[in-house]
């Protein structure tokens, strides 16, 4: 199995620490698909029978100026050829505008959007279940899943149902 799966939210929300995590290699090999000329691969999760391209989705989060917002149509039809979404949040922040603006743009794309809910290791295990409910009519997830980015938590079972719909 594999596919395209671009991730998305607001800074901070641990990104970038979540494809550290993840990522064993750069691609190079799939170069000349259509895929790099409009997102940015991050990198490729791989195992023996699967793989995942991770896809950097410029504009989609709130632009920083008119540029950004000039470029957000061609960032929103890129989203059409991948084949899910990681919406990432932080689980140490309230849902904010930041996050409200990239739910309103995935609102149209009809792909399976995973809720990921990072930071868990810095929050009480009864106040996740609050900040879950914040977000959790937002959009018809495809799957909820509280991690850690830093220290692993359910990161695995993340990436096995993120590879059974690839
Ligand atoms: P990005 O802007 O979304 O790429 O966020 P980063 O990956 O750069 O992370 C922002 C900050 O949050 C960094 O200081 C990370 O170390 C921290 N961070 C990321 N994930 C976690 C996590 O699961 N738990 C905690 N405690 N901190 C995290
Ligand atoms: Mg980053």
């Amino acid at each position: 199995k594999s596919g395209f799966v671009a991730i998305v939210g607001r800074p901070n929300v641990g990104k970038s620490t979540f494809l550290n995590r993840v990522i064993g290699q750069k691609i190079a090999i799939m170069s000349d698909k259509a895929q790099t000329t409009r997102n940015k691969i991050q990198g490729v999760y791989t195992t023996d029978d699967s793989q995942i391209v991770f896809l950097d989705t410029p504009g989609v989060q709130k632009p920083k100026s008119k540029l950004g917002s000039f470029m957000e149509e061609s960032a929103m039809s890129a989203l059409k050829d991948i084949d899910a979404v990681l919406f990432m949040v932080s689980a140490v922040e309230k849902r904010g505008a930041g996050d409200n603006f990239i739910i309103n743009r995935l609102k149209t794309v009809q792909k399976p959007i995973y809720l990921v809910i990072n930071k868990i290791d810095q929050v009480h295990p009864n106040d996740l279940l609050p900040i879950m409910d914040t977000y959790k009519k937002a959009l018809d997830w495809a799957g909820v899943f509280p991690i850690s980015a830093l220290q692993g938590n359910n990161v695995d079972e993340l990436l096995a149902d993120l590879t059974n719909h690839l």
